[in-house]
């Protein structure tokens, strides 16, 4: 499941207009911020964004070493990231995922949280960044995945999404404890 063409993406139409900016910082990361995921989700203060991800690959990241994820789009956004597994599969790669991979039965929800630290485009890194990574796209830097105790179901979006205060706070507490 390594190498499919379509692996996780999903298109983000509101980060079209963005390119620019990331082509004059191409594979530019901000530092990894360390406070504890639970207390920024508690923060109003931190901004956090919601992912949604087509499994097996919302699975992949959060209970294998999936660390970029393959999209057809820029994003400038750094920070706190929910990984949301779409209701939608990429059937391709469903056939190919092992079938005891934890979280893969899992739709509609969010698995993980995580820190997006950067996004370059294939090009600049020739797939060496990651054994995940996919050519034609632009790869999502991740790090600092944690698995949620519970699974916490939520609506999820095509692009990035804002999600609710009362699910940030359900997110902190599903979060295992440090
Ligand atoms: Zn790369």
């Amino acid at each position: 499941m390594t190498t499919h063409p379509e692996a996780g993406d999903v298109v983000d139409p509101d980060d079209a207009p963005t390119t620019i900016a990331v082509a004059d910082r191409p594979g530019a990361t901000v530092p990894t911020d360390h406070t504890p995921l639970a207390e920024a989700l508690r923060d109003p203060a931190v901004p956090v964004r919601g992912l949604t991800v087509r499994q097996p690959w919302a699975a992949a990241i959060t209970h294998l070493d999936k660390r970029v994820e393959n999209r057809s789009r820029v994003t400038t956004y750094t920070g706190l990231l929910l990984i949301h597994a779409a209701k939608k599969t990429d059937t391709g790669a469903m056939r190919d995922a092992p079938a005891d991979l934890p979280g893969l039965t899992e739709r509609g929800t969010v698995l993980a949280v995580a820190r997006l630290t950067g996004c370059h485009p294939h090009t600049r890194c020739a797939g060496r960044c990651s054994t995940w990574s996919d050519p034609d796209r632009w790869h999502w830097q991740l790090t600092d995945v944690t698995a949620l105790r519970q699974p916490v179901p939520a609506t999820g979006a095509l692009q990035l999404w804002t999600p609710p205060d009362g699910l940030r706070q359900q997110i902190a507490d599903a979060l295992p404890a440090s």
